[in-house]
């Protein structure tokens, strides 16, 4: 008798479970069209996930963040902001090479700063990206203009767009 009350009850859970949980898988089946609100709102977070990465720079660089507390928060925002970047990768999918397109996006946030701001002592280290370390460029690979983030053909020496000379 025991167990066919277990049993019962197992499969009205079960039931429960499938009931709450196959909206949200059916929701992320491939065959959903791309929603052009969704992409804006991963790129306006993706965006906030940068500011706060060049806030986190600025922090540590006028010493109100210990070189430790830096590191563990740039890796979180990093880890943040690409996996926005792939998701906004499977909506637009144009936007490969996501590593590649964090540098650029994150050289172009410093740009913006003073340059005035002190370094301390290491502080001029580049940060590395843990997760995808970025590949060498080879023939074939996507570039990205280094001042605006505009796609570079391969044969391209100069930005289409803003006219900046393409890195090698
Ligand atoms: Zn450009």
């Amino acid at each position: 008798m025991i167990w066919t009350t277990l049993f019962l009850a197992l499969l009205i859970a079960g039931g429960a479970a499938a009931f709450v949980l196959w909206p949200l898988l059916s929701h992320t089946a491939p065959d959903v069209p791309i929603e052009d609100d969704r992409l804006t709102e991963l790129i306006s977070r993706k965006d906030g996930v940068l500011v706060a990465i060049k806030d986190l720079e600025f922090d540590r660089q006028v010493g109100k963040l210990s070189e430790e507390d830096y590191e563990r928060f740039n890796a979180r925002l990093r880890q943040q902001a690409i996996g926005y970047l792939q998701q906004i990768d499977k909506l637009a999918p144009q936007s490969a090479h996501l590593d590649e397109m964090l540098e650029v996006e994150i050289a172009r946030l410093r740009k913006t700063r003073p340059a005035s701001v002190a370094v301390n002592g290491k502080g001029n280290a580049a940060p590395v990206l843990t997760a995808a370390a970025p590949t060498p460029a080879t023939e074939g690979t996507i570039r990205f203009c280094i001042n605006c983030g505009h796609t570079l053909a391969p044969e391209h020496k100069f930005c289409a767009n803003c006219g900046t000379a393409a890195q090698k």
